[in-house]
């Protein structure tokens, strides 16, 4: 494992930082490395998963006191000889999400300056839940967005029929009003948006009664995204212009179209691979076994069948050996998740669990009974103790 860094030097506060100092720090730097600030910069990427985990830990009370005293190990991954809990982007993402930034702060709002100009439409955000499968294979959505669509009545102008806009007697047209002041180092002179008219040089005296001067109404519209395969929570899609129209005929907004993955009753995803956990007996274990496993490709015979039915799934046999002990993880390879923008696919982890009835019979108690008397049934007494191996997975 590579040697992380100090999660107070990552966000660059003080021990003693207050839970505000952090915040504070983390969102900065959460801004500055954002995947979609830093295209394709694999440096940024490393970055802002960083300070994501550092925020992730300083940021929980509980977790940061035990980092205090014990660091990275008082924090640090499962047990086992497979470790799940690496953080990856998708988690870091879920915790930029988490904390509500606006898309404001992502993209720097701030509109040109200069001149009259027409006001723009709001951008709007919806939120898109995508399941497993549908991520997997990538999926075109229609989407009802409830928005501020043009007026049909005065065709957006915000006008009554027949009249026309006068020139805005604050800025007379400019669309801009300038205030000179003076000091002892000279004049100095600040330029902002006419209060009035908003920058648009020009005011409606006679509005339309429909819209009441604005150009716009209440409406919807049906807008259609296509998803790439490999999305993650967090992510989003920018559809230009389909936000809230600009009043009086001025330019629309975007919409963001933010993902959210669905939890799957049979996969967990981790990053672009997938977990499955295979369930077998303890005979199954012992004997060898065949399984079909489900993959997150659906069936076309499937297609019908509830998410947590194996049947939904295209499924790959695997062989099971005699022998084979709980925790054994088999990687079937390219059955995961599409990274995204790129031809590479993760795998699919399918997690021995071996299941352990929990009511038994008469007549299978009294064959458990005489079966774990026999001689191969004693876990060995020599080799590593469960300790042992404990204490190796800790590293202590
Ligand atoms: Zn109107
Ligand atoms: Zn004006």
């Amino acid at each position: 494992m590579a040697t992380k860094r100090d999660y107070y030097e990552v966000l660059g506060v003080s021990r003693e930082a207050s839970q505000d100092e952090i915040k504070a720090a983390y969102r900065k730097l959460a801004m500055k490395y954002h995947p979609d600030q830093n295209q394709g910069n694999k440096d940024a990427e490393e970055k802002f998963k960083e300070v994501a985990e550092a925020y992730e830990i300083l940021s929980h009370a509980e977790k940061r006191q035990r980092y205090d005293r014990f660091g990275h190990e008082g924090v640090g991954s499962g047990v086992g000889d497979f470790d799940f809990s690496h953080f990856d982007l998708s988690d870091a993402l879920r915790i930029f999400m988490q904390e509500g930034f606006g898309f404001g702060d992502i993209f720097g709002g701030g509109r040109r300056r200069g001149g009259p100009r027409q006001e723009a439409g709001r951008d709007l955000q919806v939120t898109l839940q995508l399941s497993l499968e549908e991520i997997a294979a990538g999926v075109t959505k229609k989407l009802k967005i409830v928005k501020l669509v043009r007026c049909d009545e005065c065709r957006g102008s915000g006008l009554k029929s027949g009249a026309q806009p006068s020139t805005c007697p604050t800025c007379q047209g400019r669309g801009e009003v300038r205030q000179v002041s003076r000091s002892i180092f000279g004049q100095f002179v600040n330029v902002s948006t006419c209060p009035q008219c908003r920058g648009a040089g020009r005011i409606i005296t006679n509005p339309c009664s429909t819209c009441r001067g604005d150009g716009r109404v209440r409406g919807e519209e049906m807008v259609e995204v296509k998803i790439p395969a490999g999305v993650a929570t967090g992510n989003y899609l920018t559809v230009r212009e389909k936000g809230d129209v600009g009043p009086r005929g001025g330019p629309s907004g975007d919409l963001h179209v933010v993902i959210e993955e669905k939890e799957h009753p049979l996969f967990v995803r981790h990053g672009n691979d997938v977990i499955y956990d295979l369930y077998l007996s303890f005979p199954e274990l012992a004997l060898g076994v065949e399984k079909d496993i489900p993959t997150l490709a659906v069936d076309k015979d499937g297609k019908e069948l509830p998410p947590e039915d194996t049947n939904r799934y295209q499924q790959v046999r695997i062989h099971v050996h005699p022998g084979t002990q709980p925790g054994k993880v088999f990687r079937l390879r390219g059955k995961g998740l599409p990274e995204l923008q790129s031809y590479q696919k993760g795998d699919l982890l399918v997690q021995v669990k071996v299941w352990v009835p929990t009511k038994l019979n008469p007549r299978e108690k009294e064959l458990l009974q005489e079966l774990s008397e026999m001689e191969n049934m004693q876990p060995p007494k020599k080799g590593k103790s469960f300790f042992q191996k404990f204490k190796e997975a800790l590293n202590i």
